[in-house]
């Protein structure tokens, strides 16, 4: 169940971190506020490695807890890479409960099995691809992937098929930034004319070199019809010192923003603050600068137990990002990809959610809600699906201007469940009983063709493989 609100104080999304907080971590308790705000120091310091761990925080870890750390990255389907920023803003006195901890450093004490019905590509990007690195699912948008690393690993990425680097549990198809690979992608663009809208994305944005930046813009903004573009990037929340001091890759941000603007074409970010924990007067400072240059800035966030499933966490994060100009778009239920069962909340918990932030602040920074159909069913809002089974954690859903005909499954996280439920899921017949009962009961009228596709996929069984072209 969700926290009942404590009643957070309609001021306290004001207060943004302005201390020195880095230097409580050993290893770096002599860096200078300089030093520190340079988004090369960052990038220098960022931990990719285990033992690095442990030489920064010396004795304020305990050696079981690295070990925790240890056997979590031998089944974790990321890699680490960490930020000192978001490193140190962990509250390393209870890693354990930690929001930031949780996102960026897997322990295996906390990890679950899979679900019997994850998918490696949930979302069925690569089902969707008309070509490599671009998917096509809605009629008039794209989304580009023109590189596979990040500036950090989140453990609960969507992506992790192809982002966060191969691991020792599963070897990946990555890729850096090369041009001569994008141009199937642009010449796909160039001859569809109904698509007006590009989000750019990947991996991140902020590993993109002011060049790649500035061609891609161009080449994008060159295309008649494409009238928008979002360059994907977490780096606003985990990095904010880049957009304060790296003024090479800014400039070339704004070179596409004001070359937008000249053609009358949209040039945003969409960033990625998951917990309030994350945002500090660096993130104010990153946000203003953006706002004052006339950059428009959208967050999404994924929902995640123990991080921001309490209605303050969200109401906090709703407001903290109004305060600093970048709207809060939306709040995604957590898609069922492998190795971050543990992260997953309910669908419930999202509704809930909802309706508890709606009414918080101004409706244009109230953010959707939304659950990524498994399967490329699209973006639906959390309360519109066809049927709920909430006792055994079964939603279906229709997408009738994406996939018209078909419906989705979404499933809750079965530790989530009553231990009775748990025990219907345990046994074949009881759950296909279940979720036969769902799709009957959904008031959705669903093509043959539709009907043995879901058929298929649920007899199946464990569905534990992605999309494959
Ligand atoms: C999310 C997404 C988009 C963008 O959707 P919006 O709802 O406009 O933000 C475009 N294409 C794909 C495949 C997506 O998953
Ligand atoms: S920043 Fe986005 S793409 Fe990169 S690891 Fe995190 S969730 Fe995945």
């Amino acid at each position: 169940m969700l926290d009942s609100p404590r009643n957070l104080s309609e001021l306290d999304h004001r207060t943004f971190r302005t201390d020195e907080f880095w230097r409580v971590i050993p290893g770096w308790k002599d860096v200078s506020a300089a030093e520190f705000g340079s988004h090369l120091w960052q990038a220098k310091h960022s931990i990719r490695k285990l033992d690095q761990v442990q030489s920064i925080l010396g004795d304020r870890i305990s050696p079981s807890f690295i070990e925790d750390i240890a056997a979590g990255l031998r089944i974790a389907p990321m890699n680490v890479r960490i930020t000192p920023y978001v490193f140190s803003l962990i509250d390393w006195d209870n890693p354990t409960d930690d929001p930031l901890r949780m996102q960026f450093l897997p322990i295996a004490s906390q990890m679950l099995p899979d679900h019997p019905y994850y998918m490696a590509d949930s979302l069925y990007e690569d089902v969707d691809s008309p070509v490599p690195m671009l998917t096509h699912r809605y009629p008039d948008k794209v989304l580009f992937l023109p590189l596979t690393t990040c500036p950090v690993y989140c453990a609960y990425c969507t992506r992790s098929r192809i982002i966060g680097g191969s691991t020792e549990s599963v070897d990946k198809d990555t890729y850096g930034p090369n041009p001569e690979n994008w141009e199937p992608a642009f010449e796909y663009l160039r001859t569809h004319p109904q698509i007006e809208d590009v989000v750019i994305s990947g991996g991140d944005a902020f590993n993109l070199t002011p060049r790649y930046i500035r061609l891609i813009g161009e080449k994008l903004l060159a295309i008649p019809h494409i009238r928008r573009l979002r360059y994907a990037t977490k780096g606003v929340a985990i990095l904010p010192m880049k957009i304060l001091t790296d003024n090479e890759w800014l400039d070339a941000l704004l070179d596409i923003h004001r070359r937008g603007r000249e053609l009358g074409k949209q040039v945003v970010i969409h960033t990625h603050f998951s917990s309030p924990r994350e945002i500090t007067q660096y993130s104010l400072d990153a946000a203003t600068k953006l706002f004052s240059e006339g950059v428009h800035v959208r967050n999404q966030a994924v929902l995640q137990e123990g991080v921001n499933n309490s209605i303050d966490e969200m109401v906090l994060l709703t407001r903290k990002l109004s305060y600093m100009n970048i709207q809060p778009y939306y709040v995604y239920i957590h898609d069922m990809v492998p190795g971050c069962e543990h992260l997953r909340t309910t669908l419930w918990d999202g509704v809930q959610l909802e309706k508890n932030v709606r009414g918080t602040t101004a409706g244009f920074n109230t953010p959707t809600f939304v659950c990524d159909a498994p399967g490329g069913g699209g973006k639906r809002h959390v309360a519109s699906y066809e049927y709920y089974d909430r006792e055994n954690g079964i939603s279906a859903w229709s997408s009738p201007n994406v996939k018209p005909g078909e419906l989705f499954l979404y499933f809750d996280p079965l530790h989530r469940l009553s231990p009775e439920a748990q025990a219907r899921w345990n046994d074949s017949d009881s759950r296909m009983a279940m979720i036969h009962d769902v799709i009957r009961r959904s008031d959705y009228e669903i093509s043959e063709k539709a009907r043995t596709k879901i058929a298929r996929r649920l007899e199946g069984g464990a569905v534990a493989t992605g999309g494959k072209r």
